[in-house]
Protein backbone atom coordinates (compact mmCIF):
# COMPACT_ATOMS: atom_id res chain seq x y z
CA UNK A 1 0.00 0.00 0.00
CA UNK A 2 0.97 3.35 -0.76
CA UNK A 3 2.08 5.61 2.32
CA UNK A 4 -0.26 8.20 1.58
CA UNK A 5 -3.43 6.01 1.59
CA UNK A 6 -2.36 4.03 4.70
CA UNK A 7 -2.32 7.50 6.41
CA UNK A 8 -5.66 8.25 4.90
CA UNK A 9 -7.44 4.73 5.30
CA UNK A 10 -5.93 4.88 9.30
CA UNK A 11 -7.22 8.31 9.98
CA UNK A 12 -10.77 7.70 10.53
CA UNK A 13 -10.30 5.10 13.20
CA UNK A 14 -8.14 6.91 15.28
CA UNK A 15 -10.55 9.56 15.79
CA UNK A 16 -13.35 7.12 16.23
CA UNK A 17 -11.53 5.57 19.16
CA UNK A 18 -11.15 8.92 20.31
CA UNK A 19 -14.71 9.38 20.76
CA UNK A 20 -15.32 6.07 22.27
CA UNK A 21 -12.22 6.70 24.85
CA UNK A 22 -13.11 10.31 25.85
CA UNK A 23 -15.89 8.68 28.69
CA UNK A 24 -13.47 6.94 30.28
CA UNK A 25 -10.39 7.96 32.87
CA UNK A 26 -7.29 7.33 30.82
CA UNK A 27 -4.50 6.58 34.34
CA UNK A 28 -4.91 6.56 37.85
CA UNK A 29 -8.68 6.86 38.76
CA UNK A 30 -7.79 7.42 42.81
CA UNK A 31 -6.90 10.41 45.12
CA UNK A 32 -4.02 9.04 47.97
CA UNK A 33 -4.47 10.92 51.14
CA UNK A 34 -2.04 13.50 50.48
CA UNK A 35 -4.01 14.39 46.32
CA UNK A 36 -7.32 14.68 48.45
CA UNK A 37 -5.70 16.86 50.88
CA UNK A 38 -4.40 19.13 47.87
CA UNK A 39 -7.20 19.03 46.21
CA UNK A 40 -9.33 21.05 49.13
CA UNK A 41 -12.74 22.35 47.65
CA UNK A 42 -11.68 22.03 43.73
CA UNK A 43 -14.06 19.34 42.21
CA UNK A 44 -12.59 15.78 41.53
CA UNK A 45 -11.35 15.35 37.98
CA UNK A 46 -11.32 11.99 37.96
CA UNK A 47 -13.15 8.88 39.14
CA UNK A 48 -16.16 7.46 37.59
CA UNK A 49 -18.26 9.76 35.70
CA UNK A 50 -21.96 10.09 36.79
CA UNK A 51 -24.60 10.38 33.12
CA UNK A 52 -27.21 11.57 35.30
CA UNK A 53 -24.96 14.90 36.90
CA UNK A 54 -22.37 14.79 34.77
CA UNK A 55 -19.50 14.47 38.51
CA UNK A 56 -16.82 12.25 39.05
CA UNK A 57 -16.85 10.59 41.53
CA UNK A 58 -14.02 10.13 44.09
CA UNK A 59 -12.03 6.88 44.68
CA UNK A 60 -10.32 6.93 48.09
CA UNK A 61 -7.42 4.94 47.90
CA UNK A 62 -6.29 5.54 51.97
CA UNK A 63 -9.87 4.83 53.49
CA UNK A 64 -9.73 2.41 56.17
CA UNK A 65 -11.72 -0.39 55.12
CA UNK A 66 -13.66 -0.06 58.93
CA UNK A 67 -13.91 4.11 58.44
CA UNK A 68 -15.68 3.09 54.84
CA UNK A 69 -18.36 0.40 56.80
CA UNK A 70 -19.03 2.94 58.96
CA UNK A 71 -19.51 5.08 56.46
CA UNK A 72 -21.86 2.73 53.93
CA UNK A 73 -24.01 1.78 57.21
CA UNK A 74 -24.82 5.44 57.83
CA UNK A 75 -25.95 5.51 54.61
CA UNK A 76 -28.32 2.44 54.42
CA UNK A 77 -29.50 3.70 57.98
CA UNK A 78 -30.70 7.59 56.18
CA UNK A 79 -27.91 9.32 58.32
CA UNK A 80 -26.61 10.91 55.18
CA UNK A 81 -25.23 13.74 57.31
CA UNK A 82 -23.61 11.50 59.79
CA UNK A 83 -21.85 9.49 56.67
CA UNK A 84 -20.75 12.73 54.85
CA UNK A 85 -18.75 13.36 58.54
CA UNK A 86 -17.73 9.68 58.83
CA UNK A 87 -16.25 10.30 55.51
CA UNK A 88 -14.66 13.65 56.27
CA UNK A 89 -12.74 12.22 58.99
CA UNK A 90 -11.85 9.38 57.56
CA UNK A 91 -10.35 10.95 54.33
CA UNK A 92 -9.67 14.33 54.91
CA UNK A 93 -11.85 14.84 52.25
CA UNK A 94 -13.74 18.48 51.86
CA UNK A 95 -17.83 18.72 52.26
CA UNK A 96 -18.35 18.74 48.85
CA UNK A 97 -16.13 15.75 47.70
CA UNK A 98 -17.81 13.75 51.02
CA UNK A 99 -21.50 15.01 49.53
CA UNK A 100 -21.03 13.29 45.99
CA UNK A 101 -19.41 10.17 47.48
CA UNK A 102 -22.08 10.00 49.84
CA UNK A 103 -24.71 10.51 46.97
CA UNK A 104 -23.28 7.98 44.49
CA UNK A 105 -22.42 5.37 46.94
CA UNK A 106 -23.85 2.77 45.16
CA UNK A 107 -21.88 3.96 41.80
CA UNK A 108 -22.89 6.23 38.92
CA UNK A 109 -26.14 6.72 37.54
CA UNK A 110 -27.22 6.86 33.84
CA UNK A 111 -28.38 9.16 31.84
CA UNK A 112 -31.90 10.28 31.53
CA UNK A 113 -32.28 10.23 28.09
CA UNK A 114 -31.51 7.53 25.31
CA UNK A 115 -27.77 7.59 24.59
CA UNK A 116 -26.77 5.53 21.16
CA UNK A 117 -24.32 2.67 20.53
CA UNK A 118 -20.92 4.45 19.80
CA UNK A 119 -20.80 1.63 17.15
CA UNK A 120 -23.94 1.38 15.31
CA UNK A 121 -26.11 4.14 16.98
CA UNK A 122 -29.38 1.87 17.85
CA UNK A 123 -30.27 2.78 21.69
CA UNK A 124 -28.33 1.60 24.50
CA UNK A 125 -30.25 -0.01 27.82
CA UNK A 126 -28.69 2.43 29.75
CA UNK A 127 -25.87 4.79 29.66
CA UNK A 128 -23.31 3.19 31.52
CA UNK A 129 -24.10 -0.34 29.30
CA UNK A 130 -21.05 -1.63 28.29
CA UNK A 131 -22.81 -3.76 25.21
CA UNK A 132 -24.96 -3.42 23.10
CA UNK A 133 -27.90 -5.80 22.40
CA UNK A 134 -28.71 -4.83 18.70
CA UNK A 135 -24.72 -4.63 17.16
CA UNK A 136 -23.77 -7.51 20.21
CA UNK A 137 -20.37 -5.45 20.81
CA UNK A 138 -19.18 -5.30 23.90
CA UNK A 139 -16.65 -3.20 25.23
CA UNK A 140 -16.18 -3.76 28.95
CA UNK A 141 -12.57 -3.77 27.83
CA UNK A 142 -11.61 -0.42 25.96
CA UNK A 143 -8.75 -2.07 24.56
CA UNK A 144 -10.95 -5.49 23.33
CA UNK A 145 -14.31 -4.42 21.82
CA UNK A 146 -15.74 -7.78 20.92
CA UNK A 147 -18.55 -8.97 19.04
CA UNK A 148 -20.56 -11.97 20.87
CA UNK A 149 -22.99 -12.70 18.35
CA UNK A 150 -21.28 -15.65 16.80
CA UNK A 151 -21.31 -16.99 19.83
CA UNK A 152 -24.85 -16.40 20.77
CA UNK A 153 -25.87 -17.51 17.65
CA UNK A 154 -23.86 -20.83 18.38
CA UNK A 155 -25.43 -21.50 21.43
CA UNK A 156 -29.05 -20.83 20.36
CA UNK A 157 -28.17 -23.59 17.71
CA UNK A 158 -26.91 -26.05 20.15
CA UNK A 159 -30.34 -25.63 22.14
CA UNK A 160 -31.82 -26.27 18.88
CA UNK A 161 -33.98 -29.96 19.37
ZN1 LIG B 1 -24.76 11.91 39.75
ZN1 LIG C 1 -24.51 -1.38 18.79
Amino acid sequence: MHADEECFTEQPQVRFQERVRSNIPMEKNSYSRAEVLAAGNTLPERGPLCHECGARIPVFEDIPEAAEKRVRECIRENRPVMAMIELRYATGCSLGWAKLWVQHSAGPKPARKETPCPYCGMPLRTSLAKQCRFCWRDWHDEDNVVQARANVVDENLHRLP
